[in-house]
């Protein structure tokens, strides 16, 4: 989708006409693309986004504190984010890691524990401004199609970072230059296609809830990705897609959610793709 798109808005991937599902409980407009299985929502203006995640306050819920004191981070987020260095042991190789849209840097802070060389990107200059000195690696303020880097990566990581973005393709295009030749990029997004999404998407369909479309947290994401529209942004990226798998969030993981992940029905999507040397 484009800025403030009116009429007939286009699939950013396949360029066939979106179509409207309907509005969340806010009156932010969805869209749909059938063929590539995502939604969107007019993108919000450049301030706007930068004034939402400027706010200090983003990063006081989620587990984490203002403080950047990863010790006292629920223990639910540090469970989590060693799902994330497991998974990137198992699919990914090389020791220097980037990860864009940091937050609170937990995920190079333990990384780097592990022997990874690591900096990060924010949009928040609270952000870039405290953890490094807190932590002690870089962190670069603003967009990464903005920042000017000195040097590649093995291993970019996008966690929970590419449903917020104003144009996905960019993003992703701009993390492939930045990669060393047979690099990897591992992005998790929420899933558009889980059993959950699809039992509220139909609720709202039949205003059946009292909040409709509230599961989208539209304003906060811009597109809401399938595994499928995630493979196609790969393609038109020029990357190779390695893995797919939906998971649910780590606190959650008995044998039912093994079920929802069997069958790609989980909340969220991962991806890994690789730059081909
Ligand atoms: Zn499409």
């Amino acid at each position: 989708m484009t800025p403030n798109s009116k009429h007939e808005p286009q699939c950013f991937l396949c360029a066939r006409s979106l179509r409207r599902v309907g509005a969340d409980f806010t009156g932010k407009q969805i869209y749909k693309c059938d063929h590539c299985e995502y939604v969107a929502t007019p993108i919000s203006t450049a301030a706007e986004t930068i004034a939402l995640y400027d706010d200090p306050e983003y990063f006081d819920g989620w587990g984490c504190n203002l403080e950047f004191d990863y010790d006292r981070f629920e223990p639910s987020v540090h469970r989590q984010v060693q799902d994330y260095l497991d998974f990137i042991g198992r699919h990914t190789q090389g020791k220097s890691l980037l990860d864009v849209g940091t937050g609170s840097g937990l995920l190079p802070h333990l990384a780097r524990a592990n022997g990874f060389e690591v900096e990060g990107t924010d949009l928040s200059k609270h952000v870039s401004e405290n953890v490094p000195e807190k932590a002690g690696f870089p962190i670069h303020h603003g967009t990464i199609e903005e920042i000017q880097f000195t040097r590649k990566y093995d291993v970019i990581t996008m966690l929970h970072v590419l449903e917020h973005t104003s144009n996905p393709l960019s993003t992703l295009k701009r993390c492939k230059e930045l990669l060393n030749e047979g690099g990897y990029i591992v992005v998790v997004v929420p899933n558009y296609q889980s059993l959950d999404s699809r039992i509220k998407d139909f609720l709202s369909a039949f205003k059946l809830k009292s909040r409709p479309y509230k599961h989208l947290a539209l304003g906060h994401h811009n597109y809401v990705f399938s595994i499928n529209s995630l493979e196609i942004l790969g393609e038109k990226s020029g990357l190779q897609t390695i893995h797919r798998q939906t998971q649910q969030p780590a606190w959650r993981a008995g044998w039912w959610h093994r079920f929802l992940e069997r069958y790609g029905l989980a909340t969220w999507c991962w991806i890994v793709y690789r730059k081909a040397t």
